[in-house]
């Protein structure tokens, strides 16, 4: 991949495809014993470089991203919050600068309520942060200490009542369900809790032993049980209900919103539409293209660095994008699985006229097979010209999804 400079464009936003923006903060306290993904404990002495690459990959990217208007920026991690207020100036300063944003941009940072300050909340909120997501995931402590967070359910509450007064009037709550040893009861007892804290957003997720996790090493050694897939399927039914009844509409397979408040970043993910992510072990879809940066901290800065560098020396204001570990244009048949995948998440499902219009075939000409199978296991429906997962496919979207997948290539033997 190349990029070239550009000139600062104050073009207006009217007119412009939109883009999402995600920057990856890779950094955490400690490693959470069911976390898998691309975080690092003990990588203190990377912190002070990480912010200007991520700064530097901005500029790369922006000859190319100003094409397009801003509409959502989402900083996960790893743990955003950890970053000083300081260091999230000279970051949206620099957004401001390289890129069109929406003036009514949904700017979003996931944040740890372990070291949460008042007063952190407050520098968030005055550099344009609008919405916070907080990994709650338990109002139990034994529960928090066997996903090994490092949290208190006290200090969940403090961490709300803080987030509001500093002026967060958005706010998701991560929770996980599904939990080793863990009852009915007690995720009922959870979600009663948060539901008085009134969030705009939760997204409850079921817990899932990921290989190379500490839980994984632990439950393969027997030292604990797999998760009971039954109990969470009841958990899952329960919290659909409950929810619906406290007002919160569910519009993705593990997400629900007050009217009006769908997370509009995870939405473009979700229609397959382009986002550009900057930081370690990012992903973009972006000019047409998959794109994954290198997941060591340590690597990304080295790489932004060399890249950022020898565009300041090209004559062409061109550079290779060091960053980029691996990139490819998908081919239409995986870009119309994806389409099914991600837009079958969505409660409303995938607007069939829509497909048959981007894709220039219908949905059923392009899966005729699955679509016959799991229309007749009643876990696909179709319903206001959209093609959906029943209930019960909510439940096992996974067997759907896999047969959506296009047939791998034929190996080719020499
Ligand atoms: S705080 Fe979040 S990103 Fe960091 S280790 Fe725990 S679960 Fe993973």
């Amino acid at each position: 991949m190349t990029t070239e400079t550009a000139p600062a464009s104050n073009a207006a936003a009217e007119g412009k495809p939109s883009l999402a923006l995600y920057l990856h903060i890779p950094f955490c306290t400690s490693k959470c014993g069911y976390c898998d993904f691309n975080s690092y404990e003990g990588l203190d002495h990377v912190v002070p470089d990480y912010t200007p690459a991520l700064v530097r990959e901005m500029e790369l990217w922006a000859p190319a991203a100003r094409k397009y208007r801003v509409d959502t920026i989402f900083f996960g991690g790893g743990t955003p919050s950890l970053t000083s207020i300081a260091d999230m100036q000279v970051l949206a300063d620099a957004l401001r600068e390289q890129y069109d944003l929406s003036p009514d941009v949904e700017w979003t940072l996931e944040a740890n309520q372990t070291e949460l300050t008042r007063e952190h909340l407050e520098g968030l909120r005055g550099i344009g942060v609008n919405r916070l997501s907080m990994g709650v995931q338990s109002m139990h402590a034994d529960e928090l200490e066997l996903l090994e967070r490092q949290h208190t359910p006290e200090r969940v509450a403090q961490a709300v009542e803080d987030a509001r007064a500093a002026g967060f009037e958005n706010l998701n709550l991560d929770l996980i369900f599904g939990l080793i040893g863990h009852s009915l009861e007690r995720w009922q007892s959870t979600l009663e809790q948060v539901l008085a804290f009134q969030p705009e957003h939760l997204s409850c997720y079921a817990l899932t032993v990921e290989p190379g996790t500490a839980l994984y090493y632990r439950v393969q050694k027997g030292l604990l049980e797999e998760p009971d897939a039954d109990l969470a399927a009841d958990q899952y039914d329960w919290t659909r209900e409950r929810l619906a009844a406290a007002g919160y509409g569910q519009y993705e397979i593990s997400n629900w919103s007050k009217p009006g408040q769908a997370c509009r970043h995870n939405l473009v993910y979700w229609h397959a539409e382009p986002y550009l992510g900057m930081g370690a072990g990012a992903h973009s879809f972006f000019i047409g293209r998959r794109m994954a940066n290198l997941d060591s901290p340590t690597r990304y800065v080295e790489a932004v660095n060399a890249s950022y560098e020898e565009r300041q020396a090209s004559a062409s204001g061109r550079a290779e994008l060091r960053q980029v570990a691996g990139g490819e244009v998908p081919d239409e048949a995986t870009q119309r699985a994806d389409a099914m995948i991600l837009g079958l998440r969505l409660l409303e499902g995938v607007d069939m006229e829509a497909f048959r219009t981007r894709f220039g075939v219908s949905v059923d000409d392009a899966f005729a097979d699955a679509l016959k199978r799991h229309e007749g296991l009643g876990l696909l429906e179709r319903a206001d010209g959209h093609l959906r997962l029943t209930e019960r496919g909510l439940l096992l979207a996974n067997e759907v999804f896999v047969d959506l997948l296009p047939d791998p290539e034929p190996e080719t033997g020499v």
